[in-house]
């Protein structure tokens, strides 16, 4: 048995027993609804395990080949197969499919650790937890055991389809129809910006099946399971990003694709509820990528203020450059409490859109932030691809972009904020 193997197997014991017992999911937390009581900012003992394994994963593994992936676009396969055996990867699949069952908190403090090593990577695997997450919420029994349980047995990607050339923001604006032919589905469309499009075993897609224009979004759009390898599928070229550039981001054409109805989630027409409900669940982690890039940003910064000397001193000793980085350190921190308190509440059971968004959006402005102020500390030197700014603030954009942009998020957390202050 591989050292490996025998790591992941510890820490499958880990979530199986101690782990569990003191993860924030709401069975075990009994403080919860006490006022003042359960409130704790110390990790428990397993959280720092998951934690440390992941730190040590992105130091040692990550960061030494995160600019090799970035310059070649190569898709980073070795490190998706590490991250998979060091039990790293779909920690939210649920115990009965053969997965780690963690808690959304457990998942955001490994995503951050990742993060830290490389935007580009922790994407290429946050991607899987989005296109697993319609799912874990909505799948049946045999729907989970099929598609979730063939994740824990070997390392595999699969993909969330959403979004189309023509509608991103406007969810409810996707033209991918699917029409019911006897026992079958039969899909029609393109879908566009897809992670792991390329890579992907399986596809979550939202088609609409309700022609009538007028049919409200809750009720006109259907959720499937596709098989990557079905006919009619044509996948696009790999898509040349600004950013996180070994991730693979596709277009994918789906022509006469036959789909069985028993990979429909729940049933006709609660297809939208379910992929916009995936998000409160993923935005957390994102948020958590954010921060990992911006607590790189800082840590690099601060490195090189010690080192690099102007006018006889260091340059962290000029108040200016000391005050930048005392900015981007609240910054980080903030932004770490907010995803910790979205996926807390997610751990609770309780409805944390509004939450989700703000940790999202506030993330997503601070990762851009603080890398380009740690490229200001840099210097000339920030702006060349020999030193790690450029790449955090070229990786850095899609933050505000991704699941949700920085405007759509300020128009949930505002109508959330108005619903809780009328009621
Ligand atoms: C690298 C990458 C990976 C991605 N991965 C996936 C994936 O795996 N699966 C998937 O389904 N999608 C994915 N996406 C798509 C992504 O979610 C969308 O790009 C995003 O939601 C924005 O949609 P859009 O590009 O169509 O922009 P648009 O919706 O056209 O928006 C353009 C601009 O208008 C603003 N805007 C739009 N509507 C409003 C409004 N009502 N009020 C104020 N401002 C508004 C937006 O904020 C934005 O600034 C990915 C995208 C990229 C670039």
């Amino acid at each position: 048995m591989s050292a490996l193997r025998v790591t992941r197997q510890m820490l499958q014991t880990i979530a199986g027993h101690g782990w569990r017992s003191c993860s924030s999911k709401p069975a075990q937390n009994l403080h919860i609804g006490k006022p003042g009581a359960g409130f704790s900012f110390e990790l428990t003992d397993e959280q720092k395990e998951f934690q440390a394994t992941a730190r040590k994963f992105a130091v040692e593994e990550i960061i030494p080949v995160a600019a090799q992936y970035d310059k070649t676009g190569e898709y980073p396969l070795p490190l998706i197969k590490r991250a998979w055996e060091l039990g790293l990867m779909n920690s939210h699949i649920p115990e009965s499919c053969g997965g780690l069952g963690l808690g959304s908190f457990e998942a955001c403090l490994i995503t951050e650790e990742l993060a830290y090593g490389c935007t580009g990577v922790q994407t290429a695997i946050e991607a899987n937890s989005l296109g697993q997450m319609p799912v874990i919420i909505a799948g049946n029994e045999h729907q989970q055991k099929k598609y979730l349980g063939r994740m824990t047995e070997e390392p595999m990607m699969c993909a969330y389809c959403v979004t189309e050339p023509g509608a991103g923001s406007d969810v409810a604006g996707i033209k991918t129809k699917a029409e019911k032919k006897g026992d079958e589905y039969v899909i029609n469309g393109q879908k566009m910006w897809i992670t792991n499009g390329g890579k992907a075993n399986w596809y979550f897609l939202l088609a609409r099946t309700n022609p009538d224009p007028k049919a409200p979004a809750s009720k006109a759009f259907t959720g499937f399971i596709v098989e990557a390898d079905s006919p009619g599928i044509q996948i696009g070229r790999k898509e040349m990003n600004m950013g996180q550039r070994c991730s693979d981001t596709r277009g994918i054409v789906f022509e006469d694709v036959r789909v069985p109805k028993e990979n429909v989630l729940i049933a006709e027409g609660a297809g939208f509820k379910i992929a916009m409900g995936a998000f409160d669940k993923t935005r957390p982690p994102v948020a958590a990528g954010a921060v990992g890039l911006a607590k790189r940003a800082l840590d690099e910064a601060t490195r090189y203020a010690l080192e690099r000397k102007t006018f006889g001193k260091p340059i962290v000793e000029h108040q200016a450059v000391s005050f930048l980085l005392a900015e981007m350190a609240m910054k980080v921190e903030l932004a770490r409490m907010a995803y910790q308190r979205a996926a807390w509440e997610v751990d609770a059971g309780r409805r944390n859109t509004y939450y989700a968004s703000i940790a999202k959006a506030f993330a997503g402005d601070i990762a851009n932030q603080v890398a380009t102020d740690a490229v200001q500390i840099f210097g000339g030197n920030g702006f060349n691809t020999e030193y790690p700014v450029e790449k955090l603030m070229r990786d850095a954009k899609i933050f505000q972009i991704y699941e949700g942009t920085a405007q759509i998020q300020r128009m949930i957390i505002a109508r959330e904020h108005v619903d809780k202050f009328k009621a």
